[in-house]
């Protein structure tokens, strides 16, 4: 392991995506982007805006996302590709490598699986945002989508808060009712299925979006009041998954100010129409954490959490991930240091 300010001595460590999983808790993700959050927002993160590059046919993705945090310290980058149709060949449609580097002498200390990471981090952060703004007394839960986010933003929400009901829709009614045998029983929740996403978000507290979905599937006129609603699966100008009036009826919040000016479908949508200007962005999940942002202001408020994902939840993972993987001994040491 590398200690502060001398070389890593056991060369890099290669951590695959069942060592990624023995080695970061979901408990542990969500403390760990938690105070990330918070330094993203109070300068101690600095997280240049990703390069996406669409690959040739359109439908495919590389990305690069480097980023510095101060606390819990990071430096690095993720480097993943995203092939959506990877899905129907039974493979994640996210994968790529996160590279954790030692921030005070500049050496790479480890390459992970960020197919995993992803997975986590992701939902730790929904998760975060849902104990941030969602009602202390939710308990009915919605996923809409049924792919590897929805797993994991089921583990990480049911974290948060004590889930009486779930519902998940999945545009394939298998995939659904397959979601709900399966992870149900696992986590010890009733999970029903839902046939439309109406019927699966109507009476929900707590609505996690997290489809490939290009169009809105999510309708504003479906949320009850006191809904808080976590956007994750759409990440470019030109996709969304909700409507304008999720946007327009909802107090909105962001990960990242500047990611959401470049990125948020939604956001951007409902601005060109003229509904809403830049400053209906409340602001950023990590000014909410630190008391500079006011959250939730009422049990009727509808609050909105538009996840685009930030390296700085990549970096705080994989310091998790790392310092774990040194104590126990987890992953792979390959000589790589000419020392
Ligand atoms: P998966 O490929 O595992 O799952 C995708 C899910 O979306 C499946 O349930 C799929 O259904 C569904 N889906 C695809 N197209 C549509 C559509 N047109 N209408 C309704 N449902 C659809 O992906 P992940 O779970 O890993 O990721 C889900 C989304 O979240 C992706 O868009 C991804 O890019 C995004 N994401 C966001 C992150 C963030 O930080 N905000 C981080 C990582 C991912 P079916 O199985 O029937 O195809």
């Amino acid at each position: 392991m590398s200690s502060k300010g001398s070389p890593p001595t056991k060369g890099l460590l290669i951590i695959g995506g069942t060592d990624v999983k023995r080695a970061l808790s979901m408990s542990d993700c969500i403390d760990a982007v938690d105070r990330a959050m918070r330094a993203l927002s109070s300068g101690g993160a600095d997280v240049p805006l990703r390069t996406v590059m669409k690959l040739p046919g359109g439908r495919n993705f590389f990305g690069v996302m480097p980023g510095y945090l101060s606390e819990p310290q990071g430096l690095g980058t993720k480097i993943i590709t995203i092939f959506p149709d990877n899905a129907k060949l039974g493979l994640s449609s996210h994968v790529g490598l996160v590279l954790l580097f030692d921030s005070e002498i500049g050496f790479p200390l480890a390459v992970m699986d960020a197919g995993e990471v992803t997975a986590i981090r992701t939902a730790a952060a929904s998760a975060v945002a849902t104990r941030a703004l969602a009602r202390p007394d939710a308990s009915h839960l919605a996923i809409v989508g049924t792919g590897e986010q929805a797993i994991t933003h089921l583990e990480a929400v049911a974290q948060v808060r004590t889930l009486r009901t779930v519902r998940v829709w999945g545009r394939s009614p298998d995939k659904a009712l397959s979601f709900a045998r399966e992870h149900g029983p696992r986590l010890g929740l009733k999970i029903e299925t839902a046939s439309t996403v109406e019927e699966a978000v109507r009476s929900a507290d707590i609505i996690c979006t997290v489809t490939a979905s290009r169009e809105p599937i999510l309708n504003g006129a479906w949320l009850q009041k006191g809904a808080h609603v976590n956007l994750v699966g759409a990440s470019q100008l030109t996709s969304r998954e909700a409507d304008d009036e999720v946007v327009t009826v909802s107090r909105f919040f962001v990960d990242s100010r500047v990611s959401a000016r470049a990125e948020a479908g939604e956001l951007r949508h409902a601005m060109d129409a003229g509904l809403v200007s830049e400053s209906h962005v409340l602001g950023e999940i990590g000014e909410v954490l630190g008391g500079k942002v006011v959250g939730r202001t009422s049990h009727h408020d509808i609050t909105v959490y538009k996840s685009l994902g930030v390296a700085a939840q990549d970096m705080a993972a994989a310091r998790v991930i790392y310092d774990c993987a040194v104590r126990d001994g987890i992953g792979t040491s390959v000589p790589f240091y000419g020392h």
